[in-house]
């Protein structure tokens, strides 16, 4: 089997003529499966024009519309959930039921932007002086852009594209070069949900196809989600060039388990949330502080055998219960990170760098894998290592462990593990980080509440989808009003103040 995906322009399938492409691999086998144009600054000129003709009309279509649009996308997203994480999978590599799950979270928030009238709903004020009353409204930016990272390829696109078009705007996605299928598949459901051509558009590339974006005169606003470095970059030269971003990066997430926590419990935690999906996850746990030695002693106990038991293989295999990395480099640097955390001198418990399948010798797995007394001047402490790999670190007491969450440079989640009530309030108050769970491994908000870390987890100030969402894609307009009987006639040029 062997595809090109096209870009998806003004309701259609665009062929690209850049002359310029990537390869798209099945990460399970190696192969090569698919094609993948890169834009140039011509191709993204072209989406940016469909997406500027489209505006007006959409920015003027009654926000209930609007919605119907989205709620039709809705159904049909239910309907096809199964397929498009099918090529989830197939290009991302992560085990079928982990990429429904994903596409689950973000139908959620397409459910959340159903209700796109009732969030736009502005506020009202009568009389604020005599005869005058006053009223705000959220209206739609413009053009907006967003541009996603490999590792969720359906759900994060979705966490910015339903509220920017429910708000009124028109939208291009530009979606990881990895995996593109999926951005395509939402696209045609987007067409067969009623959305007018123009509305939403998805351009593939690179670089170029960013750098192009973010200079672009007509775009309003860009919604950025991927590494670090790369956010840093977008909200620099966005920012500088006039546009609203908001630039959410790389993440190094630590759990803390206190001395009384229920082990068992935590210890069953930290297998899904430090080697779910590999460990390509931003909200991944990588570090896990223990509280005390007792606590790290029976911690790697606990935690050796069940990680030896997970099983791993193609995602689309039902036995597997984790896939393979996204890339064959990516593979080299995970095994670069496990081989400088052992120079460092921390201590591998489980070594997942031979691991080789049957059938699949060329596949990207790396096998899960486990540290013990990793220390803050590591490598592998300090850098986002993006696969399975978990260091276990020891904490004298809660005050050392809550300082080395507070002093990482990443903010994005955090979580501990007690049955303290006054422990768990204090740290959930006071850390220094933007999502927190308490004995929740993985506290990803839903739908309705906000996504964003803190530090250089996140660039911008508005967090992604929720109430922040609908704030990020719309701006505010106050207006205040008086009508013929409540005018006094005369001139006055003292500051208006309400008599
Ligand atoms: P990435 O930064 O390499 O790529 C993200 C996007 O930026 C892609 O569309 C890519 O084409 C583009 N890009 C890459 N290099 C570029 C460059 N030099 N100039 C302009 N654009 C460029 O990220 P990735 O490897 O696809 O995704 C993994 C990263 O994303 C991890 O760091 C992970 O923590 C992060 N992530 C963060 C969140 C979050 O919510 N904070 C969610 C998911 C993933």
């Amino acid at each position: 089997m062997s595809y090109t995906v096209n870009h998806w322009i003004n309701g259609a399938p665009r062929v690209s003529n850049t002359g310029r492409s990537g390869n798209i691999f099945d990460p399970a086998t190696g192969e090569k499966i698919g094609k993948v144009p890169y834009a140039d600054k011509n191709e993204v000129n072209e989406a940016v024009i469909a997406a500027s003709n489209a505006w007006p009309e959409w920015a003027r279509t009654p926000p209930a519309r609007r919605a119907r649009v989205i709620f039709k996308f809705k159904e049909l997203l239910e309907s096809n959930i199964n397929e498009l994480a099918k090529l989830v999978t197939r290009e991302h590599g992560k085990v079928l039921s982990d990429a429904v799950g994903s596409v689950t979270r973000g139908l959620e928030v397409v459910e959340f932007a159903c209700g796109i009238p009732n969030l736009l709903k502005g506020e009202f004020t009568e009389e604020v002086g005599t005869g005058i009353d006053s009223f705000s409204t959220r209206q739609p930016l413009g053009v907006v852009a967003g541009i996603t990272p490999f590792n969720f390829p359906a759900m994060v696109p979705m966490w910015m594209f339903p509220i920017a078009i429910g708000c009124g705007n028109t939208f291009i996605l530009k979606p990881s070069e990895k995996d593109p299928s999926a951005a395509n598949f939402v696209a045609e459901l987007m067409k067969e949900a009623g959305c007018p051509d123009g509305v939403f558009n998805v351009i593939h590339g690179d670089k170029v196809a960013v750098d192009s974006l973010i200079q672009h005169p007509s775009i309003a606003a860009i919604s950025f989600v991927g590494s670090t470095p790369i956010a840093q970059y977008i909200y620099t030269e966005g920012t500088a060039a006039g546009k609203r971003v908001q630039a959410l990066g790389g993440a190094k997430n630590h759990a803390v388990i206190m001395p009384d926590a229920d082990l068992e419990m935590v210890t069953d935690s930290l297998v899904g949330a430090a080697y779910g999906s590999a460990g390509e996850r931003c909200m991944a746990v990588s570090v896990a502080v223990a509280v005390g030695d007792k606590v790290g002693d029976a911690l790697i106990d606990s935690l050796k055998p069940k990680i030896q038991n997970i099983k791993v293989g193609p995602g689309t295999d039902p036995d597997s219960e984790m896939g393979p990395l996204i890339t064959k480099e990516h593979l080299q640097k995970v095994h670069d990170y496990v081989d400088s955390g052992i120079d460092a001198g921390a201590k591998l418990v489980v070594d997942g760098r031979d691991l080789s399948l049957q059938g699949y010798e060329n596949g990207y797995y790396f096998g899960p894998s486990l540290f013990d007394n990793v220390t803050t001047e590591m490598r592998i402490y300090k850098e986002e290592i993006f696969g399975p790999v978990l260091s276990v670190v020891r904490a004298d007491d809660y005050e050392t462990a809550v300082r080395m969450v507070n002093e990482h440079e990443f903010g994005n989640g955090t979580a501990i593990f007690t049955r303290d009530g006054d422990a768990a309030r204090e740290f959930a108050n006071n850390v220094n980080i933007g999502m927190v769970g308490v004995n929740v491994p993985i506290p990803v908000p839903v739908a309705y509440h906000s996504f964003g870390g803190w530090k250089r987890s996140m660039f911008g100030d508005h967090h992604m989808h929720g109430s922040e969402g609908v704030r990020f894609f719309t701006k505010l307009k106050t207006i205040t009003s008086r009508w013929p009987t409540g005018i006094r006639s005369g001139i006055d040029l003292s500051f208006p103040m309400m008599s």
